[in-house]
């Protein structure tokens, strides 16, 4: 970070994700001077650097698309439509959801746009490494940038790094993994291209070829059912997810042997394709990453904890700051997720305490490490959700006087649905 950038923010967000995003739009839209740190090149969080593509959470569940988020979330989406994207509703095949398919270039694009709109400095290559506190309150991070380290003082904090980065550096108590301590596998979509014009895939013939392979490949596979696949909207590539690594811990050891592995395993994978399944035969492996993705890794200890009881019931209430339409979606059994509606009108309110640390007074958390049970979890990780929950971190940061009912106020003045 270059010494002319002014080192001095009323909130500072970590992570560029769609939390980090709707952060440093809510904060910025309440007049606060807003700063976002992120350790990749560009915005966008899983949807970019783990090919996650498809914003969830947008929509309730049903027949026709409820949206259940609007705000810095629709600013986004309009300045995706502009750069090309579709950004319509659309209803998965596999599970009755309503999602967005997204295409990452014109996300990091769209990302960039609607940031510089409002006024956010956006440091890339940037990683918060450390932080200076004073008691109850933080005080500044210590970002490794190209140029160095360098301090950026702060008002307030939203963490938003998806693995609790910041909150991990400042001493913050976490729990690792679910509330048994169990890391759930990472996954790793991949993009495959040069297929053939047209293709009508068969699925059994991709089930047929792993399963040969797996009699003696080097990387079994543990998706029997071919995996989940969809054309990339804008291109004939297809995107599958195939992989999934067991991660027994989060050391950079554990990580380096994932991602190793993960591209070891798309390359015989897609070979295995070319070789045997018909369409395949100019097949080749287009793009891992750039990172596995990891659904779940570390969660701060937040004020309240949304309950698989609040997700069920569709339980509403007064500092409600944010929606969670997405049905929990459990992961317990490798490739096979289960989903559990949301009960009531569809929806469950997050409240503010989710989303303020428990031991710090100026940090607040945004997207999949809010506070949650296992089950909520599911729910409120998901992208569409974390932009919401974001923008309510940020605009909580930026006037930290306000409960969450003035909170919520103040998120509806900005189009957001609360
Ligand atoms: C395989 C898989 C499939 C999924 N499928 C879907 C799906 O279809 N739809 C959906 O909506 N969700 C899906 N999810 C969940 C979703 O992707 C995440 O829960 C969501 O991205 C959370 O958003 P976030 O902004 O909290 O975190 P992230 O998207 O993880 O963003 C965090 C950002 O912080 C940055 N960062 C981390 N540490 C630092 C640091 N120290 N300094 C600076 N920057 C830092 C990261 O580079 C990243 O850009 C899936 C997840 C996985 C792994």
């Amino acid at each position: 970070m270059s010494r002319k950038v002014e080192s001095r923010y009323d909130v500072i967000v970590a992570g560029g994700g769609a939390a980090g995003v709707g952060a440093a739009l809510g904060a910025a839209r309440s007049g606060a001077k807003v700063c976002l740190i992120e350790k990749y090149g560009f915005l966008g969080g899983a949807a970019t650097h783990s090919q996650v593509l498809a914003y969830c959470g947008f929509y309730q569940q049903g027949e026709q698309p409820v949206r259940a988020v609007a705000g810095a979330g629709e600013l986004v989406l309009v300045e995706m439509r502009r750069v090309g994207m579709d950004g319509k509703p659309f209803r998965s095949p596999t599970t009755g959801n309503w999602i967005i398919l997204l295409e990452p270039e014109g996300v990091k694009l769209a990302l960039d746009r609607v940031l510089a709109n409002h006024g956010v400095d956006v440091f890339l290559h940037s990683r918060v490494a450390a932080v200076t506190r004073t008691g109850r309150e933080l005080e500044s991070v210590v970002v490794a940038g190209m140029d160095g380290r360098d301090r950026i003082v702060g008002e307030a904090f939203v963490d938003a790094t998806g693995d609790a980065n910041l909150s991990l550096v400042a001493g913050v108590s976490l729990q690792t993994g679910n509330e048994a301590g169990f890391l759930n596998a990472a996954s790793a979509p991949i993009r495959i291209g040069g297929l053939a014009p047209n293709l009508k895939i068969d699925r059994q013939a991709i089930i047929d070829a792993l399963a040969a392979y797996n009699i003696s490949g080097l990387h079994p596979v543990t998706r029997k059912d071919g995996g989940i696949y969809t054309q990339i909207p804008g291109s004939g590539d297809l995107w599958w997810m195939i992989i999934d690594l067991p991660m027994k811990d989060l050391t950079s050891e554990t990580y380096s042997h994932a991602e190793r592995t993960m591209r070891s395993a798309a390359h015989d994978y897609v070979s295995v394709l070319s070789k045997s399944v018909d369409g395949f035969q100019d097949a080749y492996l287009a793009q891992t990453g750039p990172q596995i993705g990891i659904r779940e890794s570390r969660h701060p200890k937040a004020r309240y904890h949304l309950t698989s009881d609040d997700l069920l019931t569709g339980r509403l209430r007064e500092d409600g700051v944010a929606r969670a339409a997405w049905p929990a979606e459990i992961h317990a059994e490798t490739g096979n997720p289960v989903y559990h509606s949301v009960g009531g009108k569809g929806y469950a309110h997050i409240p503010l305490d989710a989303l303020k640390a428990a031991e710090l007074d100026n940090l607040y958390f945004g997207g999949r490490i809010i506070g949650a049970d296992d089950t909520a979890f599911g729910s409120i990780r998901v992208m569409g959700t974390a932009f919401a929950s974001g923008e309510a971190a940020g605009v909580a940061a930026a006037n930290p006087s306000l409960d969450g009912a003035a909170v919520a106020d103040l998120l509806k003045s900005m189009d957001a649905i609360v």
